[in-house]
């Protein structure tokens, strides 16, 4: 995975999480020609899928090959891809002549935050270090399964959460849904749409009346019994087997996961968290710490591949807006008395190497619709 590794250690964005997400940001900042490293710990969330469903163009395309595809199309716009597992991130505002660890000196060109700039640290579980004007966090969730046997061999498989990424394939199929958590009733009444045979095995979950009847009424039928495991002969789930002895035969079941954002780099950082417990951003996917943004299923557990590579492409517009209001703020502020042409278009630039970076028009009236789309406590 170290394809790319150049060596460098001090980056405009550095990217953790190289799944759809992270994947979009670095491709969109990579070709505005910002310096970006991903980190990637290589475990995406539907690995134990076949394929992947839903995403335009793309849909049936074994999910690791639109990862293969997405860290090719980065690769070409000099993207620093770091397998590894980024255990840390920390932060510092600098100010004006301490610049960032890793900073390279201004007049080399170097990226890294200086003159009151932000800077991040960003530590690997292998014990590298490589410094960042700005973070974007795109480590996505973890999905909890019941402890009930077959369920973790099956899952992704024809052990399923997602009716949009799956239901199609299991169409007028007969269908369980697992009664281990809450979202379970709402999972099983919209799977109605791809099935007129679909149990609610309540297992461990209280019904109320209420759901009783809606479910029966949507043309499920609710079993009472609790679970005792999967049968799976010759790879594929032949049916759910109850405490009570029956076996009730489904080609497929759906439960709904408890699904645990992966954040720990967010909290750590001090970034505002819901009364739900996800972290809190703008539509940008910007955080309320400075300079950190989010983006894909580790601040929305309903992002399916598209939205969340949606979601990593607006966070790197926004990202390249921030940092390009910084570099111009950097310019005004180097302006000396007398020399009007101190200013221009070389000082201006965030990297020697990149003569187009700098484009002060298009950064100013980006930098305004970012401040129109940033909601109240959210963000600077
Ligand atoms: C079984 C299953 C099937 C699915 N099928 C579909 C489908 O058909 N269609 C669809 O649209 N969606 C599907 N999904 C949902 C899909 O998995 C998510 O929408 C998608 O993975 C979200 O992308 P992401 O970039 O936010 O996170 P991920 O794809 O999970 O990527 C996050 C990456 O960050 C890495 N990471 C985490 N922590 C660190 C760290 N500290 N340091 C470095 N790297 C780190 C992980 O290893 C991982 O590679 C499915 C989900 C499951 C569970």
């Amino acid at each position: 995975m170290n394809a790319h590794d150049t060596g460098e250690r001090s980056y405009d964005v550095v990217i953790v999480g190289a799944g759809a997400a992270g994947l979009n940001a670095a491709l969109l900042l990579g070709r505005a020609r910002r310096k970006v490293a991903v980190l990637d710990a290589g475990e995406p969330r539907n690995a134990p899928d076949g394929h992947m469903h839903g995403f335009l163009s793309r849909d049936g395309l074994p999910p690791a090959e639109l990862l293969e595809l997405g860290r090719a199309e980065i690769a070409r716009y000099g993207v620093r891809l770091i397998g590894g597992r980024a255990e840390n991130i920390s932060h510092e505002s600098t100010t004006e002549g301490a610049g960032h660890a890793f900073a390279p000196a201004a007049e080399d060109g170097g990226p890294a935050a200086e003159d009151g700039g932000l800077a991040f640290t960003v530590r690997l579980a292998g014990g590298q270090v490589l410094g960042a004007r700005r973070i974007l966090v795109a480590t996505g969730l973890r999905d909890e399964l019941p402890d009930l046997p077959g369920v973790r061999e099956r899952w992704g498989k024809d052990v399923l959460h997602c009716p949009y990424c799956h239901g199609y394939e299991v169409r007028d199929q007969p269908l369980a849904v697992l009664g281990t958590h809450p979202g379970a009733v709402h999972q099983a009444l919209l799977l109605r749409q791809w099935s007129d045979d679909v149990l609610f095995v309540r297992h461990t979950l209280d019904l109320t009346p209420e759901d009783r009847n809606r479910l029966e009424c949507h043309g499920l039928r609710v079993i009472d019994g609790t679970i005792d495991r999967l049968a799976v002969e010759d790879g594929r789930l032949r049916g759910i087997e109850l405490t009570d002895g029956r076996t009730l035969p489904r080609a497929a079941a759906f439960l709904f996961p408890r699904m645990v954002p992966q954040d720990e780099l967010l909290t750590g950082l001090g970034c505002a968290k819901d009364d739900g417990g996800w972290v809190v951003t703008d539509r940008t996917g910007r955080t309320s710490v400075p300079g950190v943004w989010a983006a894909g299923n580790v601040i929305d557990p309903r992002a399916q591949v598209v939205t969340a590579a949606g979601m990593g492409s607006a966070a790197a517009f926004a990202i390249n807006g921030d940092l390009t209001e910084e570099d111009v703020q950097r310019s005004v502020k180097r302006r000396r008395p007398g020399r009007p042409d101190s200013a221009g278009p070389n000082s201006a630039r965030p990297n020697s190497a990149r003569p187009n970076s700098a484009r002060p028009d298009s950064a100013r009236s980006e930098a305004a619709h970012q401040n129109e789309a940033r909601p109240e406590g959210v963000g600077r």
